[in-house]
Order: C-alpha cells, then sequence, then structure tokens
C-alpha cells in the first residue's frame, strides 16, 4: 500500500465536528504509529531539501510534522500562532473567516530579510489560513517559498487561493 493510501486509512472522520455537517478530518491516529509519522517526515523532507531557510509552522498541528521536519532540513523553524500566545514581542496579522475574524502572530526577528520560508500546516481547506501565514512572512521581508500539508479537502480550491503566494503546493493525501 502506497504512503498516500496508509495516511488516509488512518486519518479518522468525524462526522458533525465542531459543527453540525462538518466532517472533521482528526489526524491524532497518525501520530500514535511513529513508523508512519517518519514516513510521513520524510515525504516532506524529500520535496523540500535544499530549497527552504526555514520553516514557519500554523498552531497546533503545524507545529507536529513542521518541527521535525525543521531539524531534518536542519533550518530553522518559526511558531505562527493565535494572537495573545506568544511571550515576546510580535508581528500579527489579521483575516476575515467565514463568520467574523481571525488574528495570528509570529515573533519579531524570526524571519530574517530575503528568508526563504516553507509555510507548514496539517490540513489545507479554504485557504484561508495558510495565506494569512503567507502575508505575515511577507510582512516580515520573508519570501513564501511554498505551502506543504499533509491532507488537502480538494473540493474548497484552497490551492487557488495561495497561487498568489507561490505555485509550489505540496499535499501527500488530496
Ligand atoms: P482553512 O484556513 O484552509 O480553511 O483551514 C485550515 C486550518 O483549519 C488548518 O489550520 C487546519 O488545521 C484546520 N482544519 C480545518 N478543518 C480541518 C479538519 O478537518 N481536520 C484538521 N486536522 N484540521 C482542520
Amino acid at each position: 500500500m502506497s504512503l498516500q493510501e496508509r495516511i488516509d486509512q488512518t486519518i479518522r472522520n468525524v462526522p458533525d465536528f465542531p459543527k453540525p455537517g462538518i466532517q472533521f478530518k482528526d489526524i491524532t491516529p497518525i501520530l500514535e504509529d511513529p513508523k508512519l509519522s517518519e514516513e510521513v517526515v520524510a515525504a516532506f523532507a524529500q520535496f523540500w531539501k535544499g530549497k527552504v531557510d526555514a520553516i514557519a509552522g500554523v498552531e497546533s498541528r503545524g507545529f507536529l510534522f513542521g518541527f521535525p521536519l525543521a531539524m531534518q532540513l536542519n533550518v530553522p523553524f518559526i511558531l505562527i500562532r493565535k494572537k495573545g500566545k506568544l511571550p515576546y514581542q510580535t508581528v500579527s496579522y489579521k483575516y476575515d473567516l467565514e463568520y467574523g475574524s481571525a488574528e495570528i502572530e509570529m515573533h519579531v526577528g524570526a524571519v530574517k530579510d530575503g528568508m526563504n520560508v516553507l509555510i507548514h500546516d496539517d490540513l489545507l481547506a479554504t485557504g484561508g489560513t495558510a495565506g494569512a501565514a503567507a502575508e505575515l512572512i511577507k510582512k516580515e521581508g520573508g519570501k513564501v517559498a511554498g505551502f506543504s500539508f499533509l491532507v488537502e479537502l480538494e473540493f474548497l480550491k484552497g490551492a487557488d487561493k495561495l497561487s498568489s503566494y507561490s505555485d509550489v503546493v505540496q499535499r501527500i493525501v488530496s
């Protein structure tokens, strides 16, 4: 069985979470399988090796594979978190959601001028979150090297929203 098929079979589909009518893709069963988790990181690493100066992971599931990937590629890892979670000085970006808005932050100085940054998260849905992360990286003088996701919900066409930042969108399962 391919890596894609094994990931697809391991992910748990949870109906009506967080709201009625939404089916949530729960990736936590992958974390219970260290061998599979290692293969996931290796698949990301193979794709991005030598192409990025840093990896920015989006809270919180973007930290799970993002940080091991950064260690594997021997590049810095940058945390992108929801407003109010990071202790040091931050730079922030506010973006619109279907209902209301959200704000994400990153530590000042984490992105160096001209740094080629990969934006990583567990799942691509509408692309709103990853797009906001890209804005934050640009605001700090970085370049968006591309995006990587474990899973893409293809029918939501999130990659279209990201094309103004980069055409390089890796997704292991879509
Ligand atoms: P977007 O901004 O692309 O619409 O939503 C993606 C963000 O929401 C990611 O940070 C992702 O972790 C989270 N997300 C939305 N739906 C799901 C889901 O079904 N499963 C998981 N694991 N995360 C989701």
